[in-house]
């Protein structure tokens, strides 16, 4: 029997209309699908309450009993249905907002009723609104009904009466169907090893579990079963692209490397960009393509790292790029670099879309013909007229704002794919990366340059402006420079515009002795380029932004960062924006400015960033609170981080070992063609029909 091929449309209580929202609204056709979509949550049905022994905090109840009388009550909008309802000893109101008549014509007094729902004080009492009703007598005995599961469904299906008790009922004979047994997934040895139910004792169990033990194993399995397989799928591709594609050789350090590093070098690199530059050096000279991701907080010292690597690029006589999010973000590597570079004698340019017709045609000249060394840019670069002589090395700075699709476009610019530098300053959870990243080898700069004062943060809110007027006030007296960051986000642009004027307003008032400059996305690349410039330069004194200036921006001089409605800011968002001060030599600090009533959520982000500067911490806190699909950096990843029944931010360990169990396995059959593991092939090429193309993904 195989239900991957048995159409829902044929089960019982489906037909093609409810199949057709099934497919449109969760991607089930198959019988298989429908098993494995899991309840996400149970409600215990196995026994019944009295009344009295109601508290606030229970999710749900289960009540046997009778209608003493109904009343209808109140007029237009407020009217509602209310019945009296007793179990024997004690009573509760039970209310209807919505189809009055309905309830009145079905159900009755003196009849046998068990009522389930939520319960909910009012006025001192409490009261059950929209209960679950069914006769006592056509229920089975409680003790058999066990955990009620509780299904996704979309309001499109609700409408349609496809409504989680409905699912219920579609899967209970399929359950039947499968009690006989179903081909397993996993082999023996690993059920074993890791004394894992199974798949048909998993599935039952999973829907229909007869109590929580048993769930909890059921769970346990089905975890296991798809990280394991993403992990085989994903250290799978890693090994095939190491075979295939031969790595450019970058056989020796060279002229440029030691030159810089002996006599241009303006500081002693830290423990970490050592280490991590050995790592690069290890993978370039290897012969396989490098495909490494940068992890490294903000300020960490990153571009040094990358300038190094391309040093090793240009030495073996191949070109390199660096490719940035944004123009500001693009522009400030060329300046920056190019003064690193003083008078070396690599060749560098910087290709955004603001670059001039003529000087473009002269980029794209040069880099054809390899005069150019270093190749600077936003998504211009890959554009499909940008040729490279022999692009060796790509970096690629702040990845997670670029698109799978984008960045596979870059690889295919060479016939050999060049080796990728992947740089995050957005710290990623252990756990995300091994899913994310899984077939990157990862690097870390976890050392901050020395010297750095760790940047406080505090945490205010509105009513202490006048003081923190006065702070800003001594801190330009003293000669530092004052970020002031402002929320923008697309749905409220205008909104936000006005709020950031009036902020750059209300700050040239207070300040009329010091110099202000405004940059916000509104503005022509031009501007924006005047008015940064203007504050890289000390010719102004406080910078009122929107988040354009969020990445790579770099004024040492700059101590304050004063964050505008902190609460409509993101963890990572927040970090990030806090990393632009702290890059000097003096002491940083980072104001968190929150009106007073805040989300318990909220409160708890501003509460991490006061608490640390660590962003792993950071990044593994916003796992916790948001979980994996909300994290910053991981949405356009394009990957299924919706996992079904595993969580990355509660799964770490068990993540651990499934990856552990997939590389053993690999490494003993790596075609995976013996007998016992023929299962794991087959599974794999079930998902590969399913899911996305994970060759594109780095
Ligand atoms: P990020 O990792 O955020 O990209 P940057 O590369 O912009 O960090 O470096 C931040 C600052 O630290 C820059 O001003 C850079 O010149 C400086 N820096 C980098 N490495 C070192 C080092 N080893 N010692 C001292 N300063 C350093
Ligand atoms: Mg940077």
């Amino acid at each position: 029997m195989d239900l991957s091929n048995q159409d829902i449309k044929f089960l019982q209580g489906v037909g093609p209309k409810k199949a057709d929202l099934f497919d449109k609204e969760l991607g089930i056709h198959s019988a298989e699908d429908l098993l494995r979509h899991y309840p996400y949550k149970y409600v215990d049905r196995s026994r019944f309450y009295y009344l009295h022994e109601i508290s606030e905090d229970m999710p749900f109840i289960q009540v046997k009993g009778q209608m003493l009388r109904f009343e209808e009550v109140g007029e237009g909008q407020s009217q509602r249905l209310t019945a009296i309802f007793s179990d024997g000893r004690e009573t509760i109101e039970l209310v209807w907002f919505k189809g009055v008549k309905y309830v009145i014509d079905k159900y009755h007094t003196n009849i046998d009723y068990v009522i389930f729902g939520k319960p909910s004080a009012f006025n001192g009492r409490f009261n059950i609104v929209h209960p679950e009703i069914e006769i006592a007598s056509k229920l089975p005995p409680p003790e058999q009904m066990g955990l009620q599961p509780f299904y996704n469904t979309s309001e499109k299906m609700k409408s349609s009466f496809l409504n989680s008790k409905t699912i219920q009922k579609i899967i209970f004979p399929l359950i039947q169907q499968i009690k006989t047994g179903i081909p397993e997934t996993l082999p023996a040895y690993i059920l074993q090893k890791y004394a894992l139910l199974n798949l048909s004792e998993s599935l039952i169990n999973i829907h229909f579990p007869k109590n929580t033990d048993i769930l909890n194993k059921a769970r346990h399995r089905l975890k296991f079963e798809e990280l394991f397989y993403i992990q085989l799928s994903i250290i799978r591709l890693k090994n095939w692209r190491e075979q295939q594609s031969k790595g450019f050789v970058f056989s020796q350090i060279g002229h440029y490397f030691n030159t810089f590093f002996n006599d241009y070098l303006p500081f002693e690199l830290t423990g970490a960009q050592k280490r991590v530059l050995r790592e690069i050096r290890i993978d370039v000279a290897s012969g396989k393509q490098m495909n490494r991701l940068l992890q490294g907080d903000v300020g960490s010292g990153k571009t040094l790292v990358a300038l190094m690597a391309m040093f090793m690029a240009i030495d073996n006589g191949y070109q390199a790029c660096i490719m940035a999010p944004t123009e500001i973000l693009a522009t400030q590597h060329f300046s920056t670099l190019t003064e690193l570079l003083g008078d070396i004698g690599v060749n560098i340019a910087l290709l955004t879309g603001s670059t001039r017709p003529k000087d473009r045609v002269v980029i794209h000249e040069k880099l054809r013909n390899g005069e150019l060394n270093i190749l600077i840019g936003t998504h211009a670069l890959i554009e499909d007229n940008v040729q490279f002589a022999n692009l060796g090395l790509v970096v690629i700075d702040e990845q997670h704002r670029f698109g799978v699709e984008q960045r596979s476009k870059l690889w295919r610019k060479n016939e050999q794919p060049p080796h990728i530098l992947v740089m995050t300053a957005t710290p990623i959870p252990r756990t995300l990366a091994m899913t994310l990243y899984g077939d990157l080898s990862v690097s870390v700069i976890d050392e901050l340059p020395p010297g750095r004062k760790p940047i406080q943060t505090f945490h205010y809110y509105e009513n202490k402006r006048p003081a923190l007027n006065s702070f800003v006030a001594k801190q330009v007296e003293a000669g530092r420079q004052v970020y002031i960051v402002y929320p923008l986000i697309q749905e409220s642009e205008k909104l936000d515009l006005q709020n950031l004027e009036a902020g750059y307003e209300y700050m040239c008032k207070v300040f009329p002795n010091y110099k202000v400059s405004m940059v916000h996305g509104k503005l022509k690349p031009k501007q924006k380029e005047f008015q940064m410039q203007k504050f890289v330069n000390g010719e102004t004194q406080i910078m009122v932004a929107t988040t354009v200036i969020e990445v790579g921006v770099n004024v040492p001089n700059a101590s304050v960062m004063i964050i505008e409605s902190a609460q409509r800011f993101g963890l990572s968002q927040l970090h990030q924006l806090r990393g632009r001060v702290g890059r000097g030599a003096e002491q940083s600090f980072c104001i968190l400015l929150t009106g007073f009533k805040l989300a318990t959520d909220t409160r708890k982000r501003m509460d991490i960033l006061v608490r640390t500067n660590d962003g792993f911490e950071i990044s593994e806190a916003d796992l916790q609170i948001r979980g994996p699909g909300d994290l910053e950096g991981t949405q356009q990843s394009g990957l299924p981080l919706e996992l079904k029944i595993a969580n990355l931010a509660q799964d770490g360990k068990m993540l651990e070992i499934a990856r552990n169990t997939a590389m053993a396995v690999l490494d003993d059959d790596p075609q995976l063609e013996k007998n016992e593991n023929k299962v794991m092939a087959k599974q794999l090429q079930k998902m590969k029909t399913n899911s996305l193309n994970w060759g594109l993904i780095s």
